[in-house]
């Protein structure tokens, strides 16, 4: 699975606010990943992210990609 910037994923943990969404702000040797709950950044190693991340959510829409582009 390949993930990148701006994904939706859910994480096998809970997070303590209730949450088990987040948003992909990094990818790469580590990934960073913004809790959407309350806007918590963890940094993880690629592997143990990959590893956490239980399902893609919500694909990064490509039409916001498009827009900022242009
Ligand atoms: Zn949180």
């Amino acid at each position: 699975m390949l993930y990148e910037v701006g994904d939706i994923v859910r994480t096998k943990k809970v997070h303590p606010c209730g949450s088990k969404l987040w948003e992909i702000t990094r990818v790469g040797v580590d990934f960073k990943l913004k809790c959407l709950g309350c806007g918590h950044v963890v940094t993880m190693e690629r592997p143990k992210a990959l590893k956490a991340i239980t399902k893609l959510e919500k694909k990064y829409n490509e039409n916001e990609k498009d827009n900022k582009t242009s």
